[in-house]
């Protein structure tokens, strides 16, 4: 079964079980189309990262199961992938939380990215040195252990062991988390060049509501494994709700969208009571006078 041309990624109706009893994704659908940066917001536990490893297919290491659905990469259903056949069809994850390797140095750490590249010496050069142009601060901390870097810069090498592997699509998995909001925008400004130069897609899962809509082209939001808004970057940004629910704008106690959806819910019925009972009362006052 083959799928559209336009979108790299298209998951359509996704449901996730963890050991076989916990829900954690309920008919998720979303698509990112070429060369575009998508972002995948919501709060903690909303569904960001089991999304994420559906579709780079780590799910089996940690009990999960993609139960109802499909997930289509670059036209082909995955669901007999394994993790290590996707990074061979060009999609990587950077995972949460960095994950470097501490004890290598930050170059050996970047290095390992093309480990399945098979490059010769001279190639491996000249793809570092392509690499160190776009993270200029990992050139001059080349030769540091990466264990004693900055938190910034650990994401930094993440990312870049992850080019190393020049993939079609990048999952990028919190990239901003714990990281002062100077180093969070330098990357990325990082994240955007490689997108806009490399041509790389990317799918971008962030509690950052601010930086990742900034940023992307398209966005979702993810409540308690379901999608309850989706639109272009720009109207996310300027929608009200998104405004008060995840950007901090809040005239009052914060909420989710769920329990704002219900309070709009009980407003309007409440308002078409309301009407109701004066169509009642004007009718009824009507009848007295004889009209
Ligand atoms: P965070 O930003 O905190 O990582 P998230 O949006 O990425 O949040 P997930 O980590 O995908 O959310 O979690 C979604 C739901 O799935 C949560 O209820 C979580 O407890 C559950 N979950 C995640 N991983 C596992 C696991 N390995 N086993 C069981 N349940 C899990």
């Amino acid at each position: 079964m083959r799928a559209s041309t336009k979108n790299i990624l298209e998951v359509k109706n996704i449901e996730v079980i963890y050991d076989g009893v916990i829900l954690a994704l309920h008919d998720v659908s979303l698509a990112v189309p070429k060369g575009q940066i998508v972002a995948l917001l919501g709060a903690n536990g909303a569904g960001k990262s089991t999304t994420l490893k559906s579709i780079s297919t780590m799910l089996a290491s940690e009990r999960g199961k993609v139960t109802k659905g499909s997930i289509h990469y670059d036209g082909i259903l995955i669901d007999k992938e394994n993790p290590s056949q996707m990074v061979g069809r060009g999609m990587v994850q950077v995972l949460e939380g960095r994950r470097c390797f501490g004890h290598l140095t930050v170059e050996e750490n970047i290095i390992a990215g093309a480990y399945s590249r098979k490059l010769s010496r001279g190639e491996m050069k000249a793809e570092l040195e392509k690499i160190y142009s776009y993270f200029n601060r990992l050139k001059d901390r080349r030769q540091s252990q990466a264990g004693f870097t900055s938190g910034g810069e650990q994401q930094m090498v993440a990312v870049a062991r992850a080019m190393m592997a020049k993939p079609k699509m990048l999952l990028l998995d919190e990239p901003s988390m714990g990281l002062a909001p100077q180093l969070v925008a330098e990357i990325f400004n990082i994240v955007k060049e490689l997108n806009q130069k490399e041509g790389v897609s990317i799918l971008l899962a962030e509690q950052n509501t601010n930086i990742a809509l900034k940023n992307a082209d398209y966005g979702y939001i993810l409540e308690t494994g379901k999608v309850m808004l989706e639109g272009t970057a720009k109207s996310l940004l300027s929608n009200d709700k998104v405004k008060e629910l995840y950007l901090g704008i809040s005239k009052g106690k914060r909420r989710n969208f769920r329990d704002s959806l219900k309070e709009d819910e009980k407003r309007n019925k409440h308002h078409g009571s309301k009407k109701k009972r004066r169509v009642i009362r004007q009718r009824r006052l009507r009848r007295k006078k004889g009209c």
